[in-house]
């Protein structure tokens, strides 16, 4: 931070100019910084000013409290505002009245909402009523913003947490609905100036009535308890909530941005509406969005009349009877489109609007990035890199790595479709098939989810409280609501299935029931989701994978030109390996053994294998070993096989022993009488097998050290593999990999049987080399510290980043599950270290043990097969360390390539 503007603590904007930039969101929040930023260009704002994040980290720093001169410096900004909007806040004769608007980094469901109309009271009403003329108008401003404050300062940013539908919002909404019924009308725009009058004194009256306070009747109260509240917000249970799931620091903090209002509710040439520069939902170029006449602020968001639609473009089966602004206000449309062009072309990407037009006069709210599903994301990235918008690394950034899983997510299979009737239509918010058993409330939905179930969320609409149970959803419904409404861009945001305003749908949230067309379901009942074309079908529809996508493999094709990286997989079969190399593997790199002993067709080499375990002396155990030899061997050669070409690396069994021990009476009778010994010595074999902590006991490369017939047949089953392959013309590139090395003489240990072996097996079968490498897996911290002898015999190191995280740590895998998540909770760790690779600690190891390793041996080949191969921040930071490769699930090989191609983008690297 420069001198001049420490402690500035207030940006001012409007009045054509602005004191902040976009490029200024860290301090002025992602609105504050845009809004200045439209100031700036030009674009109608209403004037305001942002109190930056720096307060915010102050006010927690210091008990709740603000910076020195805070207050004279809100002063004199809302002075500037004073003589822009020629208005005065708190004025009698000439109010003026302010939004007050929470704004951090990135936008944040859980976060305060907005109060509008900050500024009326007894004071104030009468003057604003006679500037205006307009009685209605004053009345509904005030009877919104009772509401507003009441629900977001009183109630949510003071923590008081009501029962379900007790929360001072919906007992006040209760008074509207009652008073609509009185007179007979079923939308507040019908209610009478004396309605709204009558009906904000019952509201005062009842916020005294549940709240125990009074709704503040001064303007400056007004004002300071929505600035209190905004940052009282950032610490409440919502926002820490969301921060945990999006990974956001606590530290950030968030600005709050107080502006002028500009009124949509002051008659029919008044509007509201938000829009989007693109289709959010397909990514087409066509401008997209809702409005309403006479409303205000959120009241397009929160669905309470069907919004009618932008333009023709925006018309559906639910809106189309309703005129577009197009259509109604064709001049202020037309000024919409040309901000729409210069937003597009200024920002270089969709952006996502809030306009507001009072009596014919257009002003801008809001613009941001908006937020799109991978479908769209991918579409515009092409689109724009052709309309010249953008280049072709800016393109491979607009896709994030996670966004590729819901393009490669499953979809309804859309000819089983064709013979089923849908229960109900709304709109296709979000993208993709889901199905699961419906529940009516975010709690029920993280506690089902919770049991392993599959959920499906049905709310009438979801607001910030939901965004929990939205996450644990698999799929989410509601029945009100646009494709602008919390649902729809919460969705969206995280590209999950999604239905909005499936109007036809009667939702019980008390019974959890639901009714629609005569049929009636309830809570537990399964129901599939098309949230591509907005179906809604009672029961199980089959799903189906997207497939092949031209635009996708073109775009995969921009990430590999641009990626340093190469990307395996870990696969185990043969199919495993087709699927990644379909995916776009590079070879494989971790193959592991063990998996022939589990599932369809392990029952005769699991046999071997227990045998082999169970073996008394070395005789035993070789004839043991001599029956599960064509097992390995076969699998091996398969696997070869499939990635003819590309390189797999192998790695030598590292079994849990007595995980292996049969533990039913039968089997054990069977296994003993195949060994030829009786029960009782079967049992004592058994016993000597137990192991107190048999994650650090006799397994990986210290079973070939002490069995190292049990390595000798491993390795022979690869070269005679390798070498059958090779006289066919397969092209093979074995390597084999002994795990848990904490020192070089271990490897050399084996070395020694893999040199002979190789000599037999070339010796037999008459060849003069097969190609191959030996090296190591890399999971315990001594092989990172003693990398560099280690390398001069490993030619290359893999990476298990499980192991040396459990090692690291000292977090036993199997166990995480009694404290990690309280950490995580508390903050003490940011994330599980065993999803994303910890950089601070397991990273500084693996630096070390690259950087070791290569002072030894320059060309070793370095990669990494553990789970966090396909976890792109993880990817980042082994592009970082200059690893050559990196191994993943297949279905996880596509993000792998991407984040990769990011790494090299932001990290430039040879
Ligand atoms: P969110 O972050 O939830 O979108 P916003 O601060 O953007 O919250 O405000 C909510 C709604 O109120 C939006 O529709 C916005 O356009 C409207 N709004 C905010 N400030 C003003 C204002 N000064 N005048 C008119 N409408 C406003
Ligand atoms: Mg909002
Ligand atoms: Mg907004």
């Amino acid at each position: 931070m420069t001198n001049h503007t420490a402690g500035k603590h207030v940006y001012s904007f409007g009045g054509g100019s602005a004191e902040g930039r976009a490029d200024m969101k860290e301090l002025l929040g992602g609105k504050g910084a845009n809004l200045a930023e439209m100031a700036n260009l030009g674009i109608p704002v209403p004037a305001g000013f942002t109190i930056t994040t720096e307060v915010c980290t102050y006010y927690y720093e210091h008990d709740k409290s603000y910076p020195d001169g805070l207050q004279t410096r809100v002063d004199e900004a809302l002075r500037r505002v004073e003589e822009i909007m020629e208005a005065r806040f708190g004025d009698p004769d000439n109010p003026l009245l302010v939004s007050v608007r929470s704004g951090a980094r990135s936008s944040m469901p859980g976060m305060m909402e907005t109060v509008l109309n900050v500024g009326l009271c007894s004071r104030t009403i009468p003057g604003l009523i006679a500037k205006t003329g307009n009685p209605r108008f004053v009345w509904d401003a005030y009877r919104r913003l009772i509401t507003m404050y009441s629900d977001v300062v009183m109630e949510k940013a003071a923590g008081i947490e009501p029962e379900e539908g007790e929360g001072i919002r919906q007992q006040l909404d209760r008074l509207l609905e009652a008073k609509k019924k009185e007179r007979g009308v079923s939308f507040d725009s019908e209610l009478a100036a004396e309605d709204l009058e009558e009906l904000t004194a019952s509201y005062r009256q009842k916020v005294r009535e549940v709240l125990g306070a009074d709704f503040p009747d001064d303007a400056r109260d007004q004002l300071w308890g929505g600035i209190g509240a905004v940052f009282g917000s950032w610490n409440g249970r919502r926002a820490v909530a969301y921060r945990r799931i999006e990974g956001i620091p606590d530290d950030w903090g968030t600005a709050v941005n107080v502006q002028s209002m500009v009124f949509g509710n002051m008659g029919a040439s008044s509007a509201t509406g938000v829009a989007f520069t693109r289709n959010p939902a397909t990514g087409e170029n066509q401008f997209y969005g809702e409005w309403l006449p006479n409303a205000q602020g959120e009241d397009v968001v929160a669905g309470i009349r069907t919004p009618n639609p932008l333009n023709e473009e925006a018309k559906n089966e639910q809106n189309h009877h309703l005129p577009s602004l197009q259509e109604a206000m064709g001049d202020v449309y037309g000024e919409l489109v040309d901000i729409r062009n210069r937003l597009e072309q200024h920002y270089h990407d969709m952006q996502d609007i809030e306009f507001t037009i009072q009596e014919g006069r257009l002003w801008m709210l809001q613009t941001r990035t908006g937020k799109r599903t991978g479908t769209a994301a991918l579409n515009m990235a092409m689109d724009m890199l052709s309309e010249g918008l953008i280049d072709q690394r800016q393109a491979v950034l607009r896709l994030k790595p996670a966004q590729l899983d819901e393009l490669l997510h499953p979809i309804v299979d859309a000819e089983a479709e064709e013979g089923f009737e849908a229960l109900a239509k709304g709109l296709p918010a979000g993208p993709g098939g889901a199905r699961g058993q419906i529940v009516f409330t975010a709690a029920d939905a993280v506690r089902w989810a919770a049991e392993g179930k599959q959920v499906v969320l049905v709310r009438e609409e979801t607001n910030p409280e939901d965004v929990e149970g939205m996450r644990a959803a698999v799929g989410i419904l509601t029945g009100r609501g646009g494709m602008t409404s919390h649902a729809a861009l919460v969705a969206r945001g995280w590209g999950k299935c999604c239905i909005v305003g499936a109007g036809a749908l009667d939702i019980d949230v008390k019974s959890k029931t639901v009714r629609a067309d005569g049929t009636t379901l309830r809570e537990g009942d399964v129901v599939t989701l098309n949230g591509t074309r907005g179906l809604v079908y009672a029961g199980e529809l089959p799903l189906i994978d997207a497939t092949e996508n031209p635009r996708f493999q073109e775009f995969m094709g921009l990430a590999d030109d641009i990626r340093a990286m190469a990307v395996r997989t870990n696969a185990d079969t043969p199919d495993d390996a087709r699927t990644a190399r379909s995916f776009g593997a590079q070879g494989i790199g971790l193959f592991r053994t063990e998996h022939m002993f589990y599932g369809a067709g392990s029952e005769e080499p699991l046999f071997a294998l227990r045998k082999m375990i169970m073996a008394g002396s070395e005789e035993e155990r070789r004839a043991a070993l001599d029956e599960l030899f064509p097992f390995v061997k076969r699998d091996i050669k398969a696997t070869l096989e499939v990635m003819d070409g590309l390189p797999v690396t192998i790695r030598l069994l590292d079994p849990p022993l007595h995980e292996f021990v049969p533990q039913d009476p039968e089997g054990r009778t069977r296994l003993a009488d195949a060994l030829g010994i009786d029960g009782a010595e079967l049992d004592r074999r058994a016993e000597e097998l137990h192991e107190s902590n048999p994650m650090m006991g006799h397994r990986g490369v210290r079973l070939g050290v002490t069995f190292p017939e049990i390595s000798e047949m491993q390795i022979r089953a690869i070269f005679e593999a390798a070498a059958e392959l090779l006289k066919v013309g397969t092209k093979v590139f074995p390597e084999i990999m002994i795990p848990v090395v904490g020192q070089v003489s271990e490897l050399d240990d084996q070395l020694a049987i893999a040199k002979r072996v190789y000599r037999e097996v070339c010796d037999a079968t008459g060849r003069n080399e097969i190609p191959h490498l030996y090296g190591t897996m890399i999971e315990i911290p001594r092989a990172c510290i003693t990398a560099d002898e280690i390398a001069d015999t490993a030619q290359f190191f893999s990476f298990g980043t499980n192991d040396l995280t459990q090692m690291t740590f000292g977090f036993s895998r199997d166990d995480i599950g009694g404290f990690v998540p309280e950490y995580l909770d508390r903050g003490l760790l940011p994330v599980d270290p065993f999803q994303v690779l910890d950089r601070d600690g397991v990273g500084v190891l693996v630096k070390m043990g690259i950087d070791k390793g290569r002072t030894t041996r320059p060309d070793l080949k370095v990669g990494i097969c553990g789970e966090h191969g396909g976890e792109p921040s993880s990817v980042e930071y082994c592009h970082i360390v200059g690893m050559d490769y990196v191994s993943c699930s297949p279905y996880r090989v596509p993000i792998a390539r991407l984040a990769a191609a990011q790494a090299q983008i932001r990290f430039p690297r040879e």
